[in-house]
């Protein structure tokens, strides 16, 4: 399937388009996961709202390999995400979209290109700091000091500071 999407006529015909790609296409995703190697799967519902505006209900899954910030060992994670997005044309357009809708602006041909548009979702629904839910935090005390001492400076910055001083 061609990865360029015509919004404005996929939302007239109320299209629906399910399908996957390998992981290793979405060169952004390599850069923050490189280990993934499993599908992503995405299921695009385009629809025009009563106003006649464009309205795309995006779904991705995928299985990537994140690092853990704590123990900077490998961590599987499962994203999963739905969003509803307004597909505008114009910047200007996309200033007026109201609500808790995203705008996302087609390019000047008025298309949209597949893979970044879920590549986009899946970085959107990655955590910013990803740590395994089991505590994994000793091995941090050995190998990276000074990550305990920056996360503990952010709960009790004069217990931190006495422990810096401590140290040194
Ligand atoms: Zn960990």
């Amino acid at each position: 399937m061609s990865d360029c999407l015509d919004p404005a006529r996929l939302a007239t015909q109320g299209a629906r388009l399910e399908g996957e790609f390998p992981v290793g296409v979405l060169a952004r995703i390599q850069d923050v996961s490189p280990e993934a190697s499993g599908p992503v799967r995405y299921d695009l519902r385009f629809m025009r709202d009563p106003a006649g505006a464009i309205r795309l209900e995006v779904r991705v899954a995928a299985q990537l390999q994140l690092r853990c910030e704590r123990c900077l060992e490998p961590m599987p994670w499962d994203v999963r995400s739905e969003t509803v997005v307004a597909v505008v044309f114009s910047d200007d357009q996309a200033r007026e979209v109201a609500g808790d809708l995203e705008p996302l602006v087609a390019d000047a041909e008025g298309r949209l290109s597949l893979r970044a548009l879920v590549e986009d979702e899946i970085l959107m629904a990655l955590p910013l700091a990803p740590v395994h839910e089991h505590p994994c935090g000793r091995q941090v005390q050995e190998h990276h000091p000074e990550m305990v001492a920056a996360e503990a400076a952010e709960d009790h910055p004069f217990a931190a500071l006495a422990a810096l001083k401590k140290s040194y």
